[in-house]
């Protein structure tokens, strides 16, 4: 495909997103770039999102490799998502969105997960930064954590463990599994984001402390006094420390949080007042506005054990590393390779 690059839209860990626009049609869409003798992580994740297609998962549209500035770039070109993270709606809707909504965005990201799970696939990164809004609601993105449940489909034998530790499940914590249950457990921690517009965990000073907490406290994250109690009841399933007896993504979807009389007027709800999808929409390219960047300068530092003893390896307790562990997000990421 022939494009040309337009503004950055956001900047996660490991890549720059930019908004793009086909030479030959009026197509806009949007590129994650990383710098091709970087771009593992990028590349697993093109071969994932590649076997992907869902109404709740970001539309895959190819990738290739371009020469910008003397350097090899990898882009992997995606569905253009006009309405931003969930994180920036929480903000917009001054730091918390309503329940009747919480539950919508809720079902989507589950539907998500199913179709995700059904095809044996976890994702690792379920945090409200990696769900995008659009023209339909919400759909799940950013699969660069995202790996296979079989070992036997896994070309390179053992897989990374990554995510992110605000919303790590306490058995990947501890560095035992990660699997759909850790998904589940994130989306509790994405419910928590949504019901408060903070983090789950509290009163945290540095993620080796946090990683510890999760993985041997027997605590859970707090639940939202102001969620109804069909809420907080729908939380504490996804919340349970013990994997097994946490709650599946079918179990879920019937429980009474979701049932369809509470969701039924945010179906007919707008969500999105323009979401352009062609370059006729020019307003984009004008007015996308750059997303915080994160220090990625460590990300791929290889390492064995959990991920809280990769924190330590890092110096992270210790703030010597230059790892951004930002203030009012207090979110970073960790991948580990086992090999
Ligand atoms: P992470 O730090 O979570 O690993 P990353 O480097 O994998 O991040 P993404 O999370 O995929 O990068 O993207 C970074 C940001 O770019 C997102 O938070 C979002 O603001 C923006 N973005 C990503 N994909 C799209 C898209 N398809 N449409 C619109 N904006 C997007």
């Amino acid at each position: 495909m022939d494009w040309t690059r337009g503004h950055t839209i956001g900047h996660g860990s490991s890549a720059a997103v930019s908004v793009a626009k086909s030479r030959w049609s009026d197509d806009v869409f949007a590129v994650k770039s990383v710098e091709l003798s970087q771009s593992q992580f990028l590349q697993k994740e093109q071969k994932i999102l590649s076997q992907l297609w869902s109404p709740y998962i970001v539309t895959y549209k190819g990738y290739d490799v371009t020469k910008e500035n003397d350097k090899f770039m990898f882009n992997l070109m995606m569905e253009y998502m006009s309405d931003g993270t969930l994180t920036d709606e929480i903000q917009k809707q001054g730091g918390r969105i309503k329940e009747q909504l919480i539950g919508y965005y809720t079902k989507q990201i589950l539907q998500g997960l199913e179709y995700i799970h059904s095809k044996g696939i976890a994702h690792c990164d379920i945090k409200g930064r990696n769900i995008l809004l659009g023209k339909t609601g919400a759909k799940l993105a950013d699969f660069g954590c995202a790996k296979w449940i079989d070992p036997a489909e896994r070309d390179g034998g053992a897989e990374p463990i990554g995510g992110t530790p605000m919303y790590m499940a306490p058995e990947v914590a501890r560095g035992e599994e990660q699997g759909c249950p850790a998904d589940i457990w994130a989306l509790g921690c994405t419910i928590i984001e949504m019901a408060a517009g903070g983090s789950p965990w509290t009163n945290v000073t540095n993620p080796a402390s946090l990683l510890y907490r999760i993985a041997f406290s027997g605590q859970s994250p707090e639940i939202p006094k102001l969620l109804s109690l069909q809420a907080k009841d729908f939380l504490s399933k996804c919340l349970r420390r013990d994997s097994r007896e946490r709650w599946t993504v079918k179990e879920l979807f019937k429980h009474p949080f979701l049932e369809e009389s509470n969701l039924n007027t945010m179906a007919n709800q707008d969500f999105v007042t323009s979401s352009p999808t062609s370059i006729l929409d020019q307003d984009i390219w004008s007015s996308v506005e750059e997303s915080e960047t994160m220090d990625c300068s460590i990300q791929r530092v290889s390492s064995i054990g959990s991920p809280l003893q990769r924190v330590r390896e890092l110096g992270l307790n210790s703030g010597e590393l230059n790892w951004r562990w930002d203030d009012e997000q207090r979110w970073i990421t960790v991948r580990r390779r086992n090999d």
